[in-house]
């Protein structure tokens, strides 16, 4: 099996087209035509973890945090990003990163699983994304088979965990007043591929062989998107919900803001730093606001409307060590995938 299969299979889960702009998600080291000899799966692709893919003979990390975020210039080994780098290359291991778009999706993402520590029903994207657009083209089956066929080569017809999704139906046209029979292709694509798909429609119309609408799609699309929203099975008094926040995260400890004596039954969350969400939370009403990496000044935005919760960054996505895990051995048998032994947090407590 070669490393591109399982790029591919993760791509599904999680399409790299979803990831944020300023994210770098993707095969950031290697050769994806290399035989895949084992998966390391860790939140940080550290040089320790490195060194365990080495130890193990895996030469693939699936990381959720890319370790390269901006341009690297030199590479003479004095800080941690060049040495993982060069130790990678040198030892042929493959570091991919599934970050945002991992964070974006509904099923199978990284706050799914925080949802599922939190036995939270009834979970919603907290910030849906609304970049969609949808085509609709004319044209014979033989043609716009072709035409679906390269769509789906550049992403289109992708919704998480369902790829080459279309749909196509006869019908009659007229031109010039007369009827003639043709088919109808629909298909859903994000706004990132506007690009590509529009190239593909315009060779294809240029030839006469198609017609086609794009048109930008206004619901929201509520399987991507930032955070979470979910309730609680049963309304917790505030201090019942942080011990049980803390257990089931596992977590030391969780700085918060002044609880507001009210009971806690609608929870909102983000794993990493998701502060840029509390007005998204406060105006669906949640009680609590679970998310990371809160600093003083933003703590005050609480404002007694609801109760922030910051649980650490890595405290919040560590579950996802064991998404990509799972994710990895329910579908591939033929190479061993391990979560990796490493506690890559950078911060510890001191009690
Ligand atoms: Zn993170």
């Amino acid at each position: 099996m070669k490393i591109k299969a399982v790029l591919k299979y993760l791509e599904t889960i999680a399409p790299p087209i979803y990831q944020e702009s300023y994210d770098n998600a993707g095969l950031i080291i290697g050769d994806a035509s290399e035989t895949v000899t084992g998966v390391i799966c860790c939140l940080d692709s550290t040089e320790p973890v490195v060194d365990e893919a080495i130890a193990k003979k895996c030469n693939l990390i699936i990381a959720h945090h890319p370790i390269v975020f901006k341009g690297l210039k030199r590479f003479n080994g004095k800080n941690y990003i060049e040495r993982v780098v060069m130790k990678a290359i040198r030892n042929d291991i493959a570091i991919y990163a599934i970050h945002t778009n991992l964070d974006n999706m509904l099923y199978q993402g990284v706050n799914t699983r925080i949802a599922e520590r939190l036995e939270l029903k009834n979970t919603q994207i907290l910030a849906p994304k609304k970049n969609f657009k949808k085509l609709f083209a004319f044209g014979s089956e033989q043609i716009l088979n072709q035409l679906r066929n390269e769509l789906f080569e550049l992403g289109a017809g992708v919704i998480q965990g369902q790829q080459h999704l279309s749909y196509a139906s006869v019908g009659a046209g007229t031109a010039n007043g007369k009827g003639e029979g043709k088919v109808k292709l629909e298909l859903l694509f994000p706004t990132a591929l506007n690009g590509g798909v529009n190239s593909v429609l315009n060779k294809y119309a240029i030839e006469g062989s198609i017609n086609y609408d794009v048109i930008a799609v206004e619901n929201t699309n509520t399987l991507i998107g930032s955070g979470m929203i979910g309730e609680l099975t049963k309304p917790m008094t505030e201090k019942s919900f942080l011990k049980f926040l803390k257990n089931k995260m596992q977590v030391n400890c969780v700085k918060h803001t002044d609880l507001r004596g009210k009971h806690i039954s609608k929870v909102a969350f983000c794993g990493g730093a998701g502060g840029f969400l509390l007005k998204n939370a406060i105006r669906q009403q949640a009680d609590v606001f679970i998310t990371a990496d809160y600093k003083y000044h933003e703590f005050f935005d609480a404002d007694g409307r609801i109760i922030i919760a910051d649980i650490g960054h890595y405290e919040s996505e560590q579950f996802t060590i064991n998404l990509l895990h799972e994710v990895l051995t329910q579908k591939f048998s033929n190479f061993a995938a391990h979560c990796t032994e490493v506690n890559t947090n950078p911060v510890s407590y001191y009690f």
